[in-house]
């Protein structure tokens, strides 16, 4: 298998049926202002350890899609400034999850909160995502104190479909604070070419966008939105992040517009 050719569709498990549930909600409500991400490395039961080396290729991917990001808000007017940083620091790469992550036995969605947990345990001490957040960005040096919001991508070391977590009102209010995984082996040879696309289509999950995809769309969105495949948030991602653009729709959901284009 040819996997520096691969590009892995996320599997459709952000999917809901109306596009509105998840808007401007959560810890990473709208894609402005002054805005913290944590990226934190994982190792498992079922995966080769991070190495600095490995890691600082995926660094390179987060650079350049969360300055795309800025840049995509700059040329509408909007101010926003992403922070991020990478954990854990000090002597460790990668934190162990204590168990195999799996994607394949219907564990997706909050079931992962359990080894996440155990993460920010082994890093905070706190017991839960919810209870060690600030502590986790605040001890990788980003201040949660004059942020308009926040997110954690948990960055595992295999090769099946990236997820997010968008919080929607109803969940439980641990997962307002949005949290996502990005799957890839890392490296130059290894990884996803286009891991800075990936990694900017997960976030803008958390920041309320959705799939825009012919048959993966919510329901409401018109089809005629669906059919740029350079819009970000149609996916699989295929090429550099350079090449793509940002929709009114997508606009809407993150944030960056008022007016709801579907509706007129
Ligand atoms: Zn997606």
């Amino acid at each position: 298998m040819n996997i520096h050719q691969q590009t892995l569709p996320d599997g459709g498990r952000a999917k809901t049926k109306d596009y509105e549930k998840r808007r401007n909600l959560g810890s990473a409500g709208k894609l402005i202002g002054e805005q913290r991400i944590l990226c934190v490395f994982v190792d498992d039961d079922g995966s080769s350890p991070w190495t600095l080396d490995i890691r600082s290729t995926v660094q390179d991917h987060v650079q350049r899609s969360l300055r795309w990001l800025e840049g995509q808000a700059a040329n509408r007017g909007i101010e926003l400034r992403i922070q991020h940083a990478l954990a854990p620091n000090g002597m460790s790469v990668g934190c162990h999850a204590g168990c195999h992550i799996n994607e394949i036995d219907e564990c997706a969605g909050p079931h992962h909160s359990g080894w996440q947990n155990t993460v920010v345990v082994r890093i905070t001490g706190y017991g839960k995502v919810s209870e060690g957040w600030a502590a986790m960005f605040t001890s990788h040096g980003l201040s949660l104190d004059a942020s308009d919001g926040s997110a954690m991508l948990f960055f595992v070391r295999r090769l099946v479909p990236s997820i997010a977590f968008p919080y929607k009102a109803g969940e439980h209010d641990e997962f307002e604070l949005e949290r996502g995984i990005i799957y890839d082996l890392g490296g130059v040879i290894d990884g996803q070419r286009h891991l800075d696309s990936l990694i900017a289509h997960e976030l803008l999950h958390l920041y309320g966008a959705v799939d825009l995809k012919p048959g993966k769309a919510p329901s409401g969105v018109s089809p005629e939105l669906c059919l740029d495949p350079d819009e970000v948030m149609n996916f699989p991602t295929q090429h550099e992040i350079t090449g793509y653009r940002i929709n009114e729709l997508t606009e809407y959901l993150i944030g960056w517009r008022d007016a709801d284009p579907v509706v007129k």
